[in-house]
């Protein structure tokens, strides 16, 4: 209804943009007709919304035939966003560490629209903002706030010996010592913790960040992944990061063929002997059989962690075993999120769904269309 005045697309995660404009994918032919008839479908039963947009709506055929010829006139819809909001100057999220996965698809939407990733931050505290804007997503770093709390960081990247000539006299200790904001090292990652004037006291962020320079005398940081241990079977440790990178791989198999990967994720099946890691992919468009083999085999040697190799190799852990799951399935998950009382807009979608969970691993369980396992180790 206010398309020429919007002038930026914007929520807090990258996923709720595109997942947005997917709805409107689905539902763009009934909007139109509600924007034509000044009406909502009677469908949409939620007094609170209906009230609300009774005040905005009014039949407006013009506009609708507009939209109408516009997105029909689109192809695949590519720049949807600019198509619907001629005005809008860029899109504005959270757009690095796991919701880079989405950037593809929001690019797609955004055609020339310049993507602006927003800043670091926790429900726990601001953490950094991003003094780059300009600078495309992937090359994104966050100039930690120095006043807003009070930041320590754990290094991550010195050996236990190192450590150990560090601080002999504690043999307890296993992680290295905390260092303070001005004595983080470029190049080296390290795992935040936060004291803020709420009260929290030496919180552990679960964040591993990189030091890629300094914003005058802050650090800047660009975002590596969570720290909690992804995948593990056996001596192996695969984070989300190392799931990311090959999935990515896998993925360009897929784009080979027009195929697109919508969501993913990920579980470690120990019940089996041997346990082995199961992906988890929805997809859109259909795969060939020798395709999914490919991409099966490609997901199994794209994790080069040493420990997940040598076993693989052994056979301590089984073949990995690609799972596609039917239509519609990580939107169940999202509704589960939501039902559990989960804001959409806060939504990330777990990249480990591990036994515990169980009420998520049923619905991917439940919603497997075909799998395959990897031939890639013989
Ligand atoms: P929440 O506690 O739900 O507010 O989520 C905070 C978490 O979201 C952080 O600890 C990060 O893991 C993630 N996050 C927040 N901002 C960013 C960002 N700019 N880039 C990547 N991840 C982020």
């Amino acid at each position: 209804m206010y398309r020429e005045e919007v002038q930026l697309v914007s929520s807090t995660f990258a996923h709720s943009i595109v997942h947005a404009f997917e709805t409107f994918v689905q539902y763009w032919e009934e909007l139109c007709a509600n924007i034509r008839d000044g009406s909502l479908s009677s469908r949409i039963t939620d007094p609170s919304i209906r009230s609300a947009m009774s005040k905005i709506i009014h039949p407006d055929p013009v506009k609708a035939d507009l939209i109408y010829n516009r997105c029909s006139n689109l192809s695949n819809w590519y720049r949807l966003i600019p198509a619907l909001f001629p005005n809008a100057k860029y899109i504005l999220g959270i757009m690095t560490g796991s919701m880079l996965p989405y950037l593809k698809k929001l690019r797609h939407y955004a055609g020339e629209l310049p993507l602006m990733s927003a800043d670091y931050g926790a429900s726990e505290g601001w953490i950094g903002a991003n003094v780059n804007p300009k600078l495309p997503p992937e090359l994104a770093t966050f100039a930690v706030l120095p006043d807003i709390g009070y930041f320590e960081f754990i290094p991550l990247n010195k050996s236990i010996e190192e450590q150990e000539q560090d601080d002999e006299s504690d043999f307890l200790r296993i992680e290295p010592k905390p260092v303070g904001l001005t004595e983080v090292k470029v190049g080296e990652e390290y795992e935040i913790i936060v004291t803020n004037f709420a009260g929290l006291y030496r919180y552990r962020l679960g964040d591993v960040v990189k030091v890629t320079g300094f914003h005058n005398s802050t650090p800047e940081l660009q975002f590596i992944c969570r720290r909690n241990l992804l995948l593990t079977v056996n001596i192996d440790k695969n984070t989300e990061k190392d799931l990311q990178l090959s999935v990515e791989a896998a993925q360009r198999l897929l784009a080979d063929e027009k195929l697109e990967l919508v969501d993913f994720t990920s579980h470690a099946d120990l019940v089996s002997e041997p346990g082995h890691y199961v992906i988890f992919w929805e997809i859109n468009g259909e795969a060939s059989e020798e395709v999914l083999n490919e991409c099966c085999n490609c997901l199994d040697q794209s994790f080069v962690d040493a420990g997940y190799v040598s076993s693989r190799k052994v056979k301590a852990i089984g073949p990995l075993e690609l799972r596609v799951l039917k239509r519609g399935t990580f939107q169940k998950i999202l509704d589960h999120y939501v039902s559990m009382g989960a804001a959409v807009s806060q939504f990330k979608t777990p990249r480990c769904v591990g036994a515990k969970n169980s009420q998520v691993l049923q619905i991917l369980c439940s919603n497997v269309d075909r799998k395959c396992f990897s031939t890639a180790f013989g």
